[in-house]
């Protein structure tokens, strides 16, 4: 694994254990008994499944932070098949400056735009 790949890999690691803690911390500061057993559920879980448990349980103050957690395991797991920086869309690279910026980006710049252009 090059260094760069390795850096951005180390910086995909410390948010998921971010999220991880965030999500917890937001859990269990709730008075919410549907948030407080969802906490116990959690903590049974693999964390490459929290996505998963966390958008089905329909956590609408969670889903930024389940949709990014999503987003960067993506980014990990596409680190281990060797398909990291790889445009979801079209296929070709994605641009380096680009994924220092955003190490979970799953489009080019092209793409992006392309998509920012329809829905807006
Ligand atoms: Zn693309």
């Amino acid at each position: 694994m090059s260094i760069r790949l390795n850096h951005l890999r180390t910086r995909l690691l410390e948010e998921q254990l971010q999220l991880q803690t965030q999500i917890m911390h937001f859990l269990n500061n709730q008075q919410n008994p549907d948030y407080q057993q969802l906490s116990l559920k959690l903590q049974q879980l693999p964390l490459p499944r929290w996505p998963e448990l966390l958008l089905h349980w329909h956590t609408p103050d969670l889903k930024p932070l389940s949709l990014r957690l999503e987003a960067v395991q993506a980014a990990l797991s596409q680190m281990e098949i060797g398909l990291y920086g790889i445009c979801s869309d079209c296929e070709s690279r994605i641009d380096a400056q680009r994924l220092e910026q955003d190490p979970a980006e799953q489009r080019c710049f092209r793409c992006t735009n392309h998509k920012t252009q329809i829905t807006s």
